[in-house]
């Protein structure tokens, strides 16, 4: 199954719903049984989500998919942990040594926003990157999790876009504020279930670009961590919780490792696209200019 969950163009962006998406049409999954509530929470909890939204699903009415605006899909995730260093080609484009263990890392609730949303490039720095990644949502609670029962804790896959200010990520060992400045993480549009991907979303051409320039281009076969040990390791000194998202790091060809280095500039558009989830877009605004429409404060 595909989700999404978002508002209709034109109404409320806090009225939102979770969409099963089919091709270029969805069905709005919340009208049809309210119960489901207006993030991915409710199926995430519910004890048999697949054959209930095929249920639903069913004769429903559908409508166009371009009606709908991307919105998170969990509007609060307890927990979202980063991996760094994840791909062996971008831990050398970055003057790293391959870690013995992940470069794990954390990112705030005020840093993250849905797919579509502006990504602001902050007033005090230019150098605003992207990092293309997939995404993954923990569906099942999990403590010390076996790397062969790991795969049965995700709920979907969608896409990242870590994006990260670089000089701040370096003026400190810990990466906190370079990767937590406002609105640089868009997360979706969709989510993906298991069932319709290859274990783990390994073998998954990932890329991103901004217009016809091709930035990174790989696949997700190359990540030192798979998804399931990634969780395995995760959950030996984190429980980890239905709605936690983890971020699962980027291959070479970031902006700052570029000669010369690549920024992200206002009024471009980053896209990163994931063979079989979709594609994440964002248009880069400067912080400037949402501080004169008066609109960030
Ligand atoms: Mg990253």
């Amino acid at each position: 199954m595909r989700y999404m969950v978002g508002y209709l163009q034109g109404q409320d962006p806090t009225q939102t719903s979770v969409f099963a998406v089919q091709g270029d049409e969805a069905v709005n999954l919340t009208g049809q049984d309210q119960s489901i509530g207006t993030d991915l929470m409710g199926l995430i909890n519910h004890p048999d989500a697949a054959n209930h939204v095929l249920g639903l699903i069913d004769n429903a009415p559908t409508l166009p998919l371009s009606d709908i605006v991307p919105a998170m899909p969990v509007a609060r995730p307890g927990k979202i942990i980063c991996l760094g260093l994840n791909y062996t080609d971008h831990i050398k484009e970055g003057g790293y040594d391959v870690p013995e263990y992940p470069a794990l890392f954390m990112r705030g609730l005020n840093s993250m926003m849905a797919a579509g949303e502006p990504m602001i490039r902050p007033s005090c720095s230019e150098q605003l990157d992207y990092e293309a990644e997939l995404m993954l949502i923990v569906g099942r609670r999990g403590k010390h999790i076996a790397e062969a029962d790991a795969l049965s804790h995700v709920f979907g896959y969608s896409i990242f876009n870590d994006g990260s200010v670089r000089n701040y990520q370096r003026k400190t060992h810990q990466w906190t504020p370079g990767k937590n400045f406002d609105a640089t993480g868009p997360v979706g549009p969709h989510v993906v279930t298991p069932d319709e991907l290859p274990p783990g979303a390994s073998g998954l051409k990932i890329e991103s670009r901004v217009g016809s320039e091709i930035l990174q281009s790989a696949n997700t076969s190359e990540m030192l961590w798979p998804v399931d040990k990634t969780l395995a390791t995760i959950s030996e000194y984190a429980t980890l919780e239905p709605g936690d998202m983890i971020a699962m790091g980027t291959p070479p060809g970031v902006g700052h490792a570029r000669t010369p280095q690549r920024w992200l500039r206002p009024g471009e558009t980053i896209e990163i696209e994931i063979e079989g989830i979709g594609i994440c877009a964002s248009p880069v605004v400067a912080e400037e200019s949402l501080l004169q429409g008066g609109i960030s404060q």
